[in-house]
């Protein structure tokens, strides 16, 4: 861990004024990456639960929030992070959509991490059986709002479709790279590409382990 150069804390107290951290650490990529694979053996070795919530971790969080990583992932309430990775809170910046797709406000919700809370691992993570997914690669008439969902899911079932096995399994897959690629090329993340890590992974719903895909 370091702490940022005083002149850039300092813009980014500026420029985050209202809902800035008091004080912004930065846990390199590489160090967050490790801690979560560590996170994720743990779990998948423990029969119950030991992340949970403390006393003195709600303390701890009452005046601003340290996450190590952005998780980007689904709204299926099979994926929980903080499980899966055996964080407790104020360790993981969480954004969940269906089928953990990113639009503006996903990008923007990433784009706040980064910036205002120094996270520097961004984690895509789709899991087995995603029901977007499946409903993509389905195809027929959905309700609207759902169909938003699909239309970003519907490239990476295209591109599936030229690969050899699952189709679901690949589907799922290339969905995770895609959006892991859409918010690489962010242009407010690309500045500071350096520094970041955007690492698209699978979860297995039957193993608890994580697959990480680059
Ligand atoms: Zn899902």
């Amino acid at each position: 861990m370091k702490k940022l150069l005083p002149i850039l804390a300092a813009f980014l107290a500026l420029t985050g004024v209202g809902f800035a951290s008091n004080e912004v650490t930065v846990v390199n990529a590489e160090s967050a990456l490790a801690t979560l694979k560590k996170g994720n053996a743990t779990y998948v070795a423990s029969p119950v639960s030991s992340g949970k919530p403390t006393e003195a971790a709600r303390a701890d969080s009452f005046k601003s929030q340290h996450p190590i990583a952005a998780i980007v992932t689904c709204s299926d309430s099979r994926t929980s992070p903080e499980i899966i990775f055996n964080q407790n809170l104020n360790r993981l910046f969480v954004v969940r959509t269906a089928g953990n797709v990113v639009d503006d406000i996903g990008l923007g919700s990433v784009e706040y991490a980064v910036e205002h809370l120094g996270v520097r691992l961004i984690v895509v993570m789709g899991h087995q059986s995603c029901g977007a997914v499946k409903a993509t690669v389905a195809g027929g008439h959905v309700p609207a709002h759902i169909n938003s969902i699909v239309n970003q899911i519907k490239p990476a079932v295209a591109q599936a479709k030229k690969e050899k096995g699952d189709l679901l399994a690949n589907s799922i897959q290339c969905n995770a790279l895609r959006m892991a690629e859409r918010i690489k090329n962010d242009s407010s993340l690309k500045a500071l590409s350096k520094e970041i890590k955007v690492v698209p992974a699978v979860y297995n719903l039957q193993t608890g382990k994580v697959q990480w895909l680059n």
